[in-house]
């Protein structure tokens, strides 16, 4: 893995030092250091879902598999509708779904056809009940204009018998599964889970039911990692909280790396904290510190240990939720699929006058919503310390202001990233 430092090149007043990375740079040495997962399993359609697609599905047949009416009405050969002679139709049989007409249809004549029936043979073109007239004679008449060929679904319209439906490394949706269904596919072949170990570091960390002292806090980070990392369909590992101790540590990352494609700690990475961390993870792998030029989550640290990815998260609990969705959550997603991730931005008017300085880039947590003009609008939650973590549960999208930014008036235009997108399943 090679990597450079970058400059942010902006023009403000007080920069990063020269050894800080931007965010996309960080993003892009990041997927570079990631192998995508290539093994594959076969599992039944249903427990498909989610997962990612392994072979192409290619259709085995015409969907429609065969050319039927779109309404329920009577169905008739169109270039009748030309002829001045013929003014009604005799009503020769009917076609259902499961049932079709088993004759032809002739100059002149109509069957009665319901939606989803095959077209009997002769036959182009269905007008609906509502415009026809029948009498007691069996004789059909129109009312209103007809145009040869309307309401009939063609065979293979929807999907062409040997064409390609769905590609590898899609991620499988609820129409994905209908959609193969349709095809008679009953088991599909996937890509392995990315295997993911977590932990959280600190002496001052206490399990949820353990009392706390003085300076003890809960261990939330795991909570908010189990959450992010479910959402985004990994396997696993809750390596539980260790101590800031080196042995513990040493052994902590060494099972994890055994098990994982994945290991994500929190905590320790801070500069000049736990030195330890940073001795063990260069005698174990090849591991970069970076500090990031972001608000929240400065900290970061990325690299392997083995064929293990490693991120060393920063531990305050804001941080971990902001560092794993920009960077962590993209790499999953690369590591699943083998496709680059696109993050989901949408833009608002932001109702907020937000303080920014050039040369990093801030994750604001804001709410959007549609105003009563139909226009996306934002504002801050309010205090958006890295501490505060009730502004990522208030919150529901990220409002993006990239390092070029020197901040927001109150009616200009945000890019905004909706936390509801930040789900890989
Ligand atoms: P650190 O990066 O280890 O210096 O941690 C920075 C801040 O985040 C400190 O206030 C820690 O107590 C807090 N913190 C670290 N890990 C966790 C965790 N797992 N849960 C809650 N807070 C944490
Ligand atoms: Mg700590």
């Amino acid at each position: 893995m090679t990597l450079q430092a970058t400059n942010p090149q902006t023009s403000c007043a007080d920069p990063e030092p020269s050894s800080t990375l931007r965010v996309a740079a960080a993003r892009e040495a990041i997927q570079s250091g990631i192998k995508p997962i290539l093994t594959t399993e076969r599992l039944a359609l249903r427990d498909a879902l989610g997962r990612v697609l392994a072979q192409p599905i290619i259709s085995p047949l015409d969907v429609p598999g065969h050319t039927n009416s779109a309404m329920d009405g009577y169905a008739l050969k169109g270039s009748d509708l030309q002829s001045s002679s013929i003014t009604s139709f005799k009503l020769i049989g009917t076609s259902v779904a499961g049932q079709p007409f088993p004759g032809h249809c002739q100059s002149g004549e109509c069957i009665r056809i319901m939606t989803g029936a095959p077209m009997p043979e002769g036959a182009d073109t269905v007008i609906m009940q509502e415009q026809a007239k029948l009498d007691e004679t069996q004789m059909v008449s129109f009312t209103s204009q007809h145009k040869q060929g309307q309401n009939v679904r063609h065979a293979g319209e929807d999907i062409a018998k040997g064409s390609r439906v769905l590609e590898p490394g899609r991620r499988l949706t609820a129409a994905d599964l209908g959609v193969m269904a349709s095809l008679g596919f009953g088991e599909v072949s996937v890509r392995r889970r990315p295997r993911v170990a977590f932990f959280s570091t600190g002496d001052e960390l206490r399990g949820i039911g353990e009392s706390l002292r003085e300076g003890d806090v809960y261990d939330s980070n795991r909570y908010s990692l189990y959450g992010m990392l479910k959402n985004c369909g990994v396997h696993l590992l809750d390596m539980g909280v260790i101590k800031d101790d080196p042995e513990a540590l040493r052994q902590a990352f060494q099972a994890a790396a055994e098990e994982a494609d994945m290991v994500i700690s929190s905590g320790g990475v801070s500069v000049g904290e736990a030195d330890y961390t940073k001795k063990i993870l260069q005698q174990l792998g090849e591991i970069h510190f970076w500090k990031i030029a972001m608000k929240p989550g400065r900290p970061l640290a990325f690299g392997e240990l083995g064929q293990t990815r490693f991120f060393g998260l920063p531990g305050n609990p804001v941080a971990v939720m902001v560092t794993f969705y920009q960077f962590v959550l993209p790499a999953i997603h690369y590591m699943a699929t083998g496709k680059p991730y696109q993050p989901f931005i949408l833009t608002a008017v932001c109702h907020d006058a937000l303080r920014k300085r050039p040369g990093r880039y801030e994750f604001i947590r804001g709410v959007f919503s549609t105003g009563d003009d139909g226009q996306l609008s934002v504002e801050s939650v309010g205090q958006q310390g890295s501490g505060i973590l009730t502004s990522m549960s208030r919150g529901n999208c990220f409002i993006l202001l990239p390092e070029s930014c020197a901040g927001v008036s109150e009616g200009d235009r945000v890019e905004i990233q909706p936390f509801a997108s930040l789900s890989l399943e």
